[in-house]
């Protein structure tokens, strides 16, 4: 099974939960592995907790200690800070997956961080045997 959904970010910096959309996209299919893959450059894709949202804000903060949106980059794009966090972050998941589902644990969800929104990103999604 392969699958795209589009997923708009709507800030500048942002972290999506994007499980429900996920979830409805694979229910019921079969396969042992989802993978979750984004084919951009400055996004990224992880599992954390979707119970307390300050997580993810801790996260966002965490990353943007790591790489200042301010400091003065090569990259005449301008968003050197958010290739980098991209990197951090990573482009792909991989998922075990059992009875039509992922096997996300309790407290994990699935987010989109955008590092240089708004946009509109794709999301991959492959069942693999
Ligand atoms: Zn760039």
């Amino acid at each position: 099974m392969f699958n795209i959904i589009k997923v708009k970010t709507t800030s500048k910096v942002e972290a999506k939960d994007i499980t429900d959309e996920v979830l409805k996209a694979v229910r019921g299919k079969d396969g042992r592995i989802l993978n979750v893959y984004t084919p951009h450059t400055t996004c990224g894709l992880v599992i954390n907790e979707d119970a307390d949202p300050n997580v993810m804000r801790d996260i966002i903060e965490g990353l943007e200690r790591l790489a200042p949106r301010n400091h003065p980059y090569r990259h005449m794009e301008g968003n050197s800070d958010a290739h980098i966090k991209s990197t951090l972050t990573g482009c792909s998941l991989m998922i075990p997956f059992s009875e039509g589902k992922p096997m996300l644990g309790q407290w994990q969800g699935i987010f989109l961080m955008e590092f240089d929104g708004p946009r509109e990103r794709k999301v991959f999604l492959t069942l693999i045997q």
